[in-house]
């Protein structure tokens, strides 16, 4: 299975859509659990690592803008 590289300020797309409608996500805090915004509310959930990595479907944008 694929790890997805994600850091702090990713926005990303998660699988499920928030009632809101929308699916991008910024990572706002990292540690044992991850903490999302969502970007169409502002709403804040808060994950566990492993099932964020579950729900995570892709990183929309990174801060740098380095391809590797
Ligand atoms: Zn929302």
């Amino acid at each position: 299975m694929e790890i997805k590289q994600y850091e702090l300020g990713d926005q990303v797309e998660m699988k499920k859509k928030h009632p809101c409608g929308s699916m991008q996500w910024e990572i706002i805090r990292m540690g044992a659990d991850i903490k999302i915004k969502c970007l169409g509310c502002g709403h804040i959930v808060m994950l566990p690592r492993s099932k964020f990595n579950k729900q995570i479907k892709k990183v929309l944008t990174k801060e740098s803008t380095v391809e590797k």
